[in-house]
């Protein structure tokens, strides 16, 4: 038992040492992902529950890897958080997000909103606000068709500071949605000083939707919370048939999910909500 302890011991040291190893190679490989040009968006709708329309449109970034493939966000986001690189590559994301969006809007699409992801560590750093409105200058985008999605936890963390943050994104124009919402512990009081206009409701409340009574009733009072503070109510990770009739029951105003679309590549993207253009 011993040896076999012992060179258990020498696995998980060379496994560890391979795993840094493996971190490091992926750091060097991820500052260089901008220049190669690797990074791309995808992009998924999100469909009012009502009419089934498209009204908006979340970029969610991949990593084309030289080696590994498409990498999606949990494989780099973390890393580029830990060493600062989040900075460089949101900003990519928003030009890039920007940039499709007034193309988009140039092929008729003028009542969509683009929803772009901010870490923490992005919604808090100073020169935010001046980014947001030189990225839109530079497509000459209205400050309407963007929405920023922060999570409730990076909204709720040093409240009143995010509050003033919001605040001048608000007064600049641009929409505000609170992602992950119900993961988070927001008062009340704070959420209605809250200057957002959506509340997106996590997709852990979503899964077990038909089979967990609590999952319906949190999602309810969400709804009944939205209406109160006149904010729009949209369910992600919407996959099956039942999930949408009941969330459309409960009163949810828009959804997302892979029922309602995958995301995908710009072009593909198109074509997929307007068929008829792919032709
Ligand atoms: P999120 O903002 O909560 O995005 C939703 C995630 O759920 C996306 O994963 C999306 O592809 C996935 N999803 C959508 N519909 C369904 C569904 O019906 N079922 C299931 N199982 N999943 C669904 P993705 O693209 O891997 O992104 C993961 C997270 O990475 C995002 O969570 C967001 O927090 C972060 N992220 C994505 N893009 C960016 C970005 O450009 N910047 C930053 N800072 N973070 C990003
Ligand atoms: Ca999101
Ligand atoms: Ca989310
Ligand atoms: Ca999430």
């Amino acid at each position: 038992a011993k040896a076999l302890g012992r060179s258990g011991y020498c696995f998980f040291e060379a496994s560890m040492a391979e795993d840094a190893q493996n971190q490091l190679k992926l750091l060097q490989d991820l500052r260089l992902a901008l220049s190669r040009e690797e990074l791309a968006l995808y992009y998924q709708p999100k469909v009012e529950t009502a009419s089934r329309a498209v009204i908006g449109v979340e970029a969610l970034v991949r990593w084309n890897h030289p080696e590994r493939g498409l990498l999606t966000p949990d494989l780099f986001i973390p890393l580029a958080e830990k060493t600062g690189l989040i900075f460089q590559i949101g900003s990519w994301v928003l030009n890039e997000a920007c940039r499709q969006m007034s193309l988009w809007r140039a092929a008729g699409h003028t009542g969509w909103t683009i929803s772009v992801n901010l870490s923490a560590m992005q919604f808090n750093h100073p020169a935010l606000i001046q980014m947001v409105r030189e990225t839109l200058e530079a497509h000459a985008l209205s400050p309407y068709c963007l929405m920023l999605e922060i999570t409730e936890t990076t909204a709720m963390h040093n409240a009143d500071n995010s509050l003033a943050i919001l605040q001048q994104l608000s007064d600049m124009g641009v929409r505000i949605s609170i992602d992950d919402f119900g993961t988070g512990y927001s008062s009340l009081l704070y959420l209605k000083r809250l200057p957002a206009s959506e509340l997106k409701i996590d997709r852990g409340f979503v899964q077990d939707l038909a089979t967990n009574s609590d999952d319906a009733a949190i999602i309810a009072s969400i709804v009944a919370l939205g209406r109160t503070l006149n904010l729009k109510v949209v369910a992600e990770g919407v996959e099956t048939p039942e999930q949408q009739d009941y969330l459309a029951q409960l009163g949810c105003n828009s959804l997302q999910g892979y029922l309602l679309g995958r995301p995908l590549p710009g072009e593909e993207f198109l074509a997929s909500v307007s068929p008829s253009l792919s032709a």
